[in-house]
């Protein structure tokens, strides 16, 4: 038996690479593989191990002051899922922009536990944002939440000016997937004078977890950052399939890389389109990757 964890913590790391040079030393001392970064606003960090390499990291991390009360996402797999154990530095744990207001340590958006949350969605007065990129959305959401139209989170605060600059005192709720970048999206809401803003507690992973909730009114599936690509959330019999297969539309939840290895871009694809198709996003794809495999 395998775990995953997902956490994050903003709190001051005052030598980043001093930092991540030790965290790579005890990650590769557990055999943990995943992604980590360091920042001098904090880390953030997705890994896998045995369950017993995973409880000793989480003691570690505990025993630091700085990480003693850091929350972690615990899933239950049956190997790694991820190739190597990746510990970076970076400028922002979330590549929002830095030159923006958007300091998680000053203020957010106030926080809903799961059961508040479903509450506040039924409730039906709310704006739902949802705070990831457009490929995630497409193979899972909240229902009736707003698709932003943004490639990287980067592009959000043009995003959020343009589309929601007149909703400054209307409730919204904002949700990700483990609850770090609403963190850095409510803040720099707030700072743009947004007075009614709300985040998932925990995110999409959390949630997906609590058992009164149990994962409802989430369709789709859940994107994540390692081999499994998407995870179930919504465990209740009211469960949608909202992803479309890029070449014929009908609903799939399975996301594919195109086989042509200059494009790879990710999409979703039916059965039978991912047979016609090669693996291909599209046919002027099928006949590049054709060379490329002689
Ligand atoms: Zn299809
Ligand atoms: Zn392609």
């Amino acid at each position: 038996m395998y775990n995953v964890l997902l956490y994050y913590q903003f709190v001051p790391i005052a030598d980043p690479e001093v930092f991540a040079a030790e965290h790579r030393l005890l990650c590769e001392s557990l055999g943990l593989r995943g992604r980590i970064l360091v920042a001098t606003e904090g880390l953030n960090g997705t890994v896998s191990g045995s369950v017993a390499a995973c409880d000793a990291y989480r003691a570690a991390m505990h025993a630091d002051s700085r990480f003693a009360s850091m929350v972690f996402k615990i899933d239950e797999v049956v190997e790694h899922t991820f190739k190597k154990m990746f510990v970076r530095v970076k400028q922002e744990l979330v590549t929002f922009r830095a030159d923006l207001p958007s300091n998680p340590i000053d203020a957010t958006g106030a926080r809903l536990t799961p059961t508040e949350w479903k509450e506040r969605m039924e409730r039906g007065d709310a704006i739902i944002i949802d705070g990831r990129t457009d490929y995630e959305f497409d193979i899972g959401h909240f229902r009736g939440a707003i698709r932003p139209d943004v490639e990287s989170f980067r592009e959000f605060p043009d995003w959020i000016r343009q589309n929601l600059g007149d909703k400054k005192d209307a409730p919204i709720l904002t949700y990700c997937t483990g609850g770090i970048r609403c963190e850095k999206l409510t803040s720099f809401m707030i700072h743009e004078g947004f007075t009614n803003v709300f985040q998932l507690d925990g995110g999409i992973v959390s949630y997906g977890k609590d058992p009164d909730t149990q994962g409802a009114l989430w369709d789709g599936k859940c994107y994540v950052f390692d081999e499994r690509i998407a995870v179930d959330i919504n465990h209740t019999p009211d469960k949608r399939i909202v992803g479309t297969c890029l070449h014929c539309a009908s609903p799939t939840e399975t996301y594919l890389n195109c086989a042509n290895l200059l494009c790879n871009r990710q999409h979703l694809v039916c059965t039978e389109c991912e047979t016609q198709f090669q693996q291909c996003c599209s046919v002027a794809c099928m006949d590049v990757a054709s060379t490329q495999n002689g």
